[in-house]
């Protein structure tokens, strides 16, 4: 790890859990995320119920409501 130390600002693949991918400009090749602008419920408004549904489902898991999954 001699030669390309220095971070130099390229075009980075964003990726996305939701298939989309895009590009933004960053030292890194490519990034991962878990919601972009095309997927995230605050902009697209469409996805509001699935993601309300998981975070339910996340609540009554951490709280052992709804089943007995907890140790
Ligand atoms: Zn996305």
């Amino acid at each position: 790890m001699k030669e390309g130390i220095h971070p130099n600002y390229q075009e980075a693949t964003v990726k996305c859990h939701c298939g989309n991918e895009f590009k933004v400009g960053s030292t890194m090749k490519e990034i991962r995320v878990e919601v972009c602008s095309k997927c995230h419920p605050f902009y697209t408004g469409t996805q509001k119920a699935v993601a309300a549904r998981g975070r339910i489902d996340k609540f009554n898991r951490k709280y052992g409501i709804g089943n007995t999954e907890q140790e």
